[in-house]
This record gives C-alpha cells, sequence and structure tokens, in this order.
C-alpha cells in the first residue's frame, strides 16, 4: 500500500497507517460529537462532544492497532517473521514475510486478532458499567461505544472469507483436516469471493430499499472483499508452480566466465565484447570462485588494473550464493539481494559451474508462472 506514514514501532513492529485512516478517524469522531453523543448527554457544549469524540475515535484506533499487534505479536513468537502492520480505511493488514509452516499457527495467528478485539470491547463494556458514579456521562456513553464496536469489529473479522481472519480460520481448519494447503488456500478465497457478493449485495438493498447511505459503506467492503479474495485465488497456482520450480529449470547455462587467474586489465578487454555485467568466475581447473561485476572492476584503481587479479576482486561464497541444481528456486529467492555483484547464483553440478541465475531468469520464472506455465530446463 502506498502513501503510508509512520506511527512508530510498537514492541518493535514497524506500524505505519494509510492517509484514509485519517478519513476514517474523522468520520468516527463526528459520528460521536454530532450525533451519538448528544443524543445519549443532551446539554452539554460542542467542546465536550468534540473532544470525547477525538478521543474515542483515537482510542479506536488504538484498540484496532491493538487486532493487528496480536496478529503480529503471535505470528512472531512461532518464528514466522513479520515485516510491518499497515492501518488503512476497512481496518488494518499484518504483512508476514515468513510461511506459516503448520495449520496449528496458521490458525493461532488468525484467531489472535478478533481475540483482542473480544478482550477489548469487553473491557470497554466493563468500564462503562463500572465508572458511571466516578466520569462524566459522555465519557461512559463513547466507553460503551468502544466496547460494542471492538465486538462488532471481532465478529465481522470472524466472518468466514479470506482475506479476513474468520477465512483464515477456514482456511487453517481445512488445511488440517485435508493436509492441503493449497487446496485449503484454494477454498478460503472462493468463500471470501462469495461473502464479498453477499456483502456488497445486502448494501446495495440497504441504499436502495431503505435510503441508507450506511448501506455504501457495506458495499465498499463486499467490493473490496471479492476484490482481495479474486487477487488471492488468482495468485494460488502461480505460487504453487513456483514451488516447484528448481535451480536447473531456470538457470542461464554456459555463460561467459571470468577467469580468476586474469588480471582485472586482461579481463576488461574481453568482457567489453559482452552483454552482461555480472560473471560467474571460476578458477584455471573450472571450479567456480565467486561473482564480478563490472562494478566492482570499475572500483579498482587504474595503476593496479593490471597487478591485480580478478580473482582477488569478486564476491565469495558466503556473500554469493551457491547452490546446486536440484535445489528450489523458492528456498533462493528471498536470498537474493538486489546488490549488483551479489545477485547471481552460481548453479553447480559435480563441482563444476552448470549455469546462473540471474534477475532476469527469476523475472522470466516468474512472469511465466503468472501464465500458468513453467520455464523448462533449455536444451542445448
Ligand atoms: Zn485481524
Amino acid at each position: 500500500m502506498q502513501a503510508t506514514f509512520p506511527l512508530g514501532r510498537p514492541a518493535g513492529v514497524r506500524v505505519g497507517a494509510h492517509w484514509s485512516v485519517l478519513l476514517i478517524m474523522a468520520l468516527l469522531a463526528e459520528l460521536l460529537a454530532q450525533s451519538l453523543l448528544p443524543e445519549a448527554v443532551p446539554g452539554q457544549s460542542a467542546l465536550v462532544y468534540w473532544a470525547t469524540g477525538i478521543a474515542g475515535a483515537v482510542v479506536f484506533l488504538a484498540s484496532l492497532l491493538a487486532h493487528e499487534l496480536s496478529h503480529a505479536l503471535v505470528a512472531r513468537r512461532r518464528g514466522v517473521a513479520v515485516d510491518r502492520i499497515t492501518l488503512w480505511l476497512f481496518g488494518g493488514s499484518t504483512e508476514m514475510s515468513g510461511e506459516l509452516p503448520s495449520p496449528g499457527t496458521a490458525f493461532a495467528v488468525a484467531v489472535a486478532g478478533p481475540l483482542a478485539s473480544l478482550l477489548a470491547g469487553g473491557a470497554f463494556l466493563g468500564l462503562g458499567l463500572l465508572l458511571p458514579a466516578a466520569v462524566p456521562a459522555v465519557v461512559v456513553v463513547a466507553l460503551t461505544w468502544l466496547g460494542w464496536t471492538n465486538l462488532v469489529l471481532a465478529v465481522f473479522n470472524l466472518l468466514p472469507g479470506a482475506p479476513l481472519d474468520g477465512g483464515r480460520v477456514l482456511q487453517a481448519i481445512i488445511w488440517k483436516l485435508t493436509g492441503d494447503k493449497r487446496r485449503a488456500q484454494a477454498a478460503a478465497a472462493r468463500s471470501g469471493s462469495v461473502l464479498g457478493l453477499l456483502l456488497a449485495g445486502a448494501g446495495l438493498v440497504e441504499l436502495l430499499w431503505f435510503g441508507s447511505f450506511a448501506g455504501l459503506w457495506l458495499v465498499g467492503i463486499g467490493w473490496f472483499l471479492g476484490f482481495s479474495a479474486r487477487a488471492e485465488f488468482a495468485a494460488g497456482p502461480a505460487r504453487e508452480v513456483l514451488g516447484r520450480i528448481r535451480l536447473g529449470q531456470v538457470m542461464t547455462p554456459h555463460p561467459v566466465t571470468a577467469p580468476g587467474w586474469f588480471t582485472v586489465q586482461a579481463f576488461v578487454e574481453q568482457a567489453a565484447a559482452c552483454r552482461q555485467r555480472t560473471f560467474p568466475v571460476v578458477s584455471f581447473d573450472g571450479r567456480p570462485v565467486g561473482v564480478v561485476s563490472l562494478a566492482a572492476l570499475a572500483r579498482v584503481p587504474e595503476q593496479a588494473r593490471t597487478s591485480t587479479r580478478v580473482e582477488d576482486v569478486c564476491v565469495k561464497p558466503p556473500l554469493c550464493l551457491v547452490a546446486g541444481p536440484d535445489v528450489p528456486l523458492t528456498t533462493v529467492l528471498s536470498r537474493t539481494g538486489a546488490r549488483p555483484g551479489q545477485d547471481l547464483v552460481l548453479v553447480v553440478e559435480n563441482g563444476v559451474l552448470a549455469g546462473v541465475v540471474s534477475p532476469g531468469d527469476i523475472a522470466r520464472t516468474l512472469e511465466l508462472a503468472v501464465l500458468g506455465t513453467e520455464a523448462r530446463r533449455p536444451t542445448v
């Protein structure tokens, strides 16, 4: 999601908010200050209504954050890497870069959020019941509103369709029952599509039949849900294809190599005739030594280029990745950096260099996967 502003790092998790959060906050503050609070406790000044309304909206945002943080912390505790939390128009999302390893973990991560919302809802309602004598009546109304809103949030999120939490719970259960993660994913996405359609339909009825503009909100949420579910459904097969691909299938075989024993000067003259910017470096007996880029060669001072060997300036393992042809592409995907000279994976078979996997090869593989097909090992 673009255009987010940072909100700090509670418990070490990066949190950002999309600008649309400001819109929802303004709408909630207005709802409290202009209608809910004056109707429940008449006769107060506008300042009191607005101050309570804005505070209520801010606390609501905090409880939304608590919901997402619960997902994030449970994920991290179970060893799944969490990238960040983004708050936006329809709530929040927790982005995880790690794969959920088991149905049990998937279930725990999914229910953590709604559980936090349920607890927050119960706590606010409890405070609303216990505090009336001690605090102004408008605060009690705001607390009660916060309580019910959090309970609604918990229940709504438990609706059984991805990408809602309920959809993730459903996915974890199907995964557990069938042992098939992809099938569970597809089922949860499909039920998210149906749910989105139902919500949008209900919103339309509310809008057209009853003339209620709250229906528009439901149409928006339904549309968003259906849209995300379809996107997830489309990504499913691509992910499945990717999971099967081995380095040997996607590598460029017999790449132009840099002889490690050459001086930088001697190799530069040879490199000028190639279209490559990065080269695998091999030793005299054909063993792969590392990776060198034109940029790295350019950093060697001119007077040293006749005395420095290519092998001395190349990036060596573990900084450069070396793997066998049967290693799945997905295991190196997350480890290839964008840094020049380190973005070439050396594919080694029987001790000699069989090929290289470049960012171009990876892009081609991803595009073929989206097209529903698989890169094949080139025939030479
Ligand atoms: Zn959630």
